[in-house]
């Protein structure tokens, strides 16, 4: 004969992920005092969330999922109103600069990543923030900013192409029922690109560019207008390019985040930082069921239910895996492992500090540039000369590049 306890504890192996917790539950409120206590144990979780603006209620969502959905759907359409932006202010300059002035977004130096290290570097080195893309710079500290407090959330709640690439694997889900896995000893070597990528870019800025170096390159005529040389990259975007842009996101209808978990450099890098966050997802084991629903949430791949907290550097503080368990008070994010941080705080956290950032450059004038619009105006028309070219980080120089506008 098989006690309660007993049972209750076959069960919970033997049952498959899927079917865990419905099954659990019904067999624990049954029968003795022990199962009724055992019953209060397993209190359901609640997910909703309130978002409260001045101690009031302002939104409710039925779990992290649908709020982390908005703040990617906002941050989306702000990207795609800067693009717009930029679009217009690019077509004005390449007119002439009729009528009224456009102003160039600044925000759109949050594409230039690689100038934004470069800025980095010059900025430790020399202490100046650089006057060509100083919002590229502080757009890229407040993304660390993010990894240090929430760990790779940027990749999650706010990137755009983490979005679509979600976008797809979900279209991938809904259509053929299920994404696929790459195999494991494929998939750590795969995982290991986005390092080597990253990497090669560090020691590139890090180690083969001098203060002089840097400088060069950050004043050059190719960096002044590498925003729009990035726009008439993707307006005339070569059949290479469009066929690798394609085949990136065929594989990320079938395999999950495919570009986010292999190739990208920048998810590497805030997976680095992440490590230094004190916030992690945590399990608070005496009350876990070990039904193993977050492992099977985490688009991610990493076995929540094993971790007393989730170290992993792919973690992209998703929720995901909160979302899933089924078990209240079991499964969180908390702060140095023992203060929880609510769904609704962290996501403040993330969609906060970009802005304060931001208001910090304005206040200390490093938030817009120093190239002129006559300059815009007078090298739209030129763009294509080879001296706006660049050749593995090499660029043609101007005789008088230091002492135009912006030189420091
Ligand atoms: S562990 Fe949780 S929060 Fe981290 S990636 Fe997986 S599902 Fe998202
Ligand atoms: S932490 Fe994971 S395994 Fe444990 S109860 Fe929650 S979902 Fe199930």
């Amino acid at each position: 004969m098989k006690t309660g306890n007993a049972m209750i504890l076959e069960r919970q192996e033997h049952t498959s992920p899927a079917e865990s917790v419905d099954e659990k539950l019904p067999i624990v409120c049954e029968g003795s005092v022990r199962r009724s206590k055992r019953k209060k144990e397993i209190a359901r979780a609640n997910h909703e969330l309130e978002v409260r603006l001045f101690g009031k209620p302002f939104l409710r969502f039925a779990n992290a999922q649908s709020l982390r959905y908005l703040v990617q759907v906002g941050f989306l359409l702000l990207t795609l109103w800067i693009g717009f932006e930029f679009v217009q202010f690019v077509n004005w300059a390449e007119a002439g600069g009729p009528g009224e002035p456009i102003a160039r977004p600044q925000g759109v130096e949050a594409f230039l990543p690689i100038s934004a290290l470069i800025s980095l570097k010059y900025w430790i080195l020399t202490g100046v923030v650089n006057n060509i893309h100083p919002a590229g710079l502080v757009i890229f500290l407040s993304i660390v900013g993010i990894s240090l407090v929430v760990r790779k959330a940027f990749c999650s709640w706010i990137c755009p192409v983490g979005f679509v690439s979600e976008s797809l694997a979900l279209v991938g889900e809904k259509v053929f029922g299920r994404n696929l896995r790459v195999p494991r000893w494929l998939d750590y070597p795969m995982r290991s690109l986005k390092y080597l990528l990253l990497f090669f870019f560090l020691y590139t800025i890090f180690w083969g560019m001098n203060e002089v170096a840097l400088k060069v390159f950050i004043y050059s005529p190719y960096n002044r207008v590498a925003d729009i040389k990035m726009l008439k990259f993707f307006q005339g975007i070569s059949p290479t390019a469009l066929w690798t842009i394609f085949i990136l996101a065929v594989l990320s209808i079938f395999v999950k985040h495919f570009w986010c978990r292999y190739l990208c450099p920048y998810g590497a890098l805030l997976g680095l930082v992440g490590f230094l966050s004190p916030t992690k997802v945590t399990r608070n084991i005496p009350s876990c069921i070990d039904c193993e629903l977050c492992t099977k949430a985490c688009p991610a791949q990493i076995a929540v239910h094993k971790a007393k907290t989730v170290q992993s550097d792919e973690c992209t503080s998703c929720l995901s895996c909160v979302d899933a368990c089924p078990v209240a008070d079991t499964l969180y994010l908390s702060v140095k492992k023992t203060r929880p941080l609510s769904p609704v705080r962290a996501a403040w956290a993330i969609v906060l500090i970009l802005p304060l950032f931001m208001f910090l450059a304005k206040v200390t004038g490093n938030w817009y540039n120093a190239v002129s619009s006559q300059e815009y105006i007078h090298r739209v028309q030129e763009i294509h000369s080879p001296k706006y070219e660049h050749n593995r980080g090499q660029v043609p120089v101007e005789q008088d590049q230091f002492h135009q506008s912006g030189g420091d």
